[in-house]
């Protein structure tokens, strides 16, 4: 069984009314992919991530992503506190997230906006330890930046999704107690780093995910020239996650079945309340 630890379903690409991300996630359910972990961006989709999660039997986390930052409002963090408050107990919200910093768009690079995207970052750190819920990171040219607050203010571990940094840094979020998000990039030739990273990290430092529609994999994907030539671009979805899942077990030389074993229990470990999500074992009574 796969778990894809990072899909945004209700975006825009899956249908105003995610009709086609039902589609998607059942095709990916047929292909092994047993539990998807659906993040917000911004308060306005609180409520639909949540919403979606329930219709398709997923997990969701709850959080204000460094993109959104711009246009939250501070009391958009009060109504983050109060749904991770009222949904407290509802056992398929399983972390605060996305949150983090970005620091690769230049809209938010300037000063006074790098320096929003911190304080909405640590105010949703301090939410995560509050609620007792692990965190779901964006890190874009941020990975120092988001460890520095880490150490200073604590959480219980989570997910640096889409992770693309160093060595080193891979090192960093796994001693603060995180585990890497890997995805299509990871199928992409040209990414030698990223590839010696997913090769050559513990076994334990890895939980897969697609982030669709965003980071299609290799074969979806459709260059500036194609495009203009009629080719689409094809639409990155869940039901990806067993061909990702497919290169990185190639480049570490592993059985498929083993790196769906391993990361499964990895993604459990980050984001512990997915375990009682999952369906019952193959011949359990
Ligand atoms: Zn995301």
């Amino acid at each position: 069984m796969w778990i894809d630890t990072h899909c945004h379903l209700d975006a825009p690409e899956f249908g105003a009314d995610h009709a086609l991300a039902q589609h998607l996630r059942e095709r990916a359910a047929g292909l092994g992919v047993g539990l998807c972990v659906i993040p917000a961006v911004e308060q306005a989709n609180l409520d639909t991530v949540r919403q979606l999660a329930h219709r398709l039997g997923d997990a969701y986390a709850l959080g204000i992503h460094p993109l959104f930052v711009p246009q939250a409002q501070e009391g958009d963090l009060q109504a983050l506190d109060a749904a991770l408050t009222e949904h407290r107990n509802d056992p398929r919200l399983v972390a605060v997230g996305e949150v983090g910093l970005d620091f690769f768009v230049p809209a938010l690079c300037e000063s006074a906006m790098r320096e929003r995207q911190t304080w909405f970052y640590r105010e949703q750190l301090k939410l995560a330890r509050a609620h007792g819920l692990p965190v779901i990171l964006h890190v874009r040219r941020s990975a120092d930046a988001l460890l520095k607050h880490l150490r200073e203010v604590p959480t219980g571990g989570g997910i640096a999704h889409a992770f693309s940094g160093s060595e080193q840094q891979a090192q960093a979020f796994l001693g603060l107690g995180f585990k890497l998000g890997f995805g299509g990039a990871v199928t992409f030739e040209p990414a030698q780093r990223l590839r010696r990273l997913a090769s050559t990290l513990p076994l334990s430092a890895l939980v897969l995910e697609t982030d669709a529609p965003d980071i299609p994999p290799h074969w979806l994907y459709a260059t500036a020239a194609e495009r203009l030539n009629g080719r689409a671009q094809g639409i990155n979805s869940p039901a990806e996650l067993p061909r990702i899942a497919a290169v990185v077990a190639g480049l570490r030389g592993m059985s498929v079945q083993a790196l769906a074993q391993a990361t499964t229990a990895n993604a459990l470990q980050a984001l512990p309340r997915l375990a009682g999500l999952l369906p019952p074992p193959q011949g359990a009574a």
